[in-house]
């Protein structure tokens, strides 16, 4: 695997109207990106727009996180709270970044289809690849679908399963009385081989929180 320094290198090179700045954690990559766009042929799309990235030096551990300078993006599109880009549910990010983590796919993948999803959205009033719920809501959505269930407690209890040492003979956590290994044990294995731990503790108790807690304390899980 290449560094993450000559992965920056070689990033740079590509856009090369970003500059780098080393810090003793990480590395900030910042400029002002003005290209003409064509995702998945939506359309061409001039993106102009003033970007602060910071990547960790323990990336891929930790998604890059990336701000705008001048706030051209309202808060109130896809903004974490500390005004970062929400770029995708943290599951996709991770096992992206984890099957190929070179940092010019993460850019391609993810930030420069954010700024052309908000670009076209301005100009069309319409996402161009679909949206999620925004938030904890989006996160919990996010997880449903891809455990195909509709209970939100369910999501806890199958990503507790994912926290946990796997045992692919156990039940499986979503109530099929089947084992985990003929049910939602290989999704659980990519949760697990994806998020990092502390990660997904974090997103547990976050979902735990944002659900009734009470509701999942008697054990209301439909
Ligand atoms: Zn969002
Ligand atoms: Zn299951």
């Amino acid at each position: 695997m290449i560094s993450l320094v000559d992965n920056i290198e070689e990033f740079l090179s590509k856009y090369d109207e970003f500059k780098k700045r080393e810090t003793d954690s990480g590395f900030f990559i910042y400029g002002e990106i003005n290209r003409e766009v064509n995702i998945n042929n939506k359309g061409n799309l001039v993106l102009i727009f003033d970007l602060e990235i910071y990547i960790n030096k323990d990336y891929p551990n930790t998604i890059p996180s990336v701000r705008e300078v001048d706030e051209k993006i309202p808060k109130t599109f896809h903004k974490l709270n500390d005004g970062s880009f929400c770029l995708a549910a943290p599951y996709l990010l991770f096992s992206s970044i984890k099957k190929n983590p070179n940092f010019i796919v993460f850019f391609e993948n993810f930030i420069l289809p954010y700024l052309y999803s908000y670009q076209y959205n301005k100009k069309y009033g319409k996402m161009p690849f679909g949206e999620l719920r925004h938030g904890m809501q989006g996160i919990i959505d996010f997880y449903k679908e891809l455990f195909n269930i509709q209970s939100e407690c369910l999501v806890v209890k199958l990503l507790m399963q994912a926290k946990n040492v796997y045992r692919g003979h156990h039940l499986c956590a979503c109530g099929s009385k089947k084992r985990l290994r003929k049910c939602h044990g290989s999704i659980i294995l990519s949760i697990k081989n994806s998020i990092p731990r502390q990660h997904l503790l974090s997103e547990i108790m976050q979902i735990y929180k944002y659900i009734n807690k009470e509701d999942f304390a008697k054990g209301y899980c439909l």
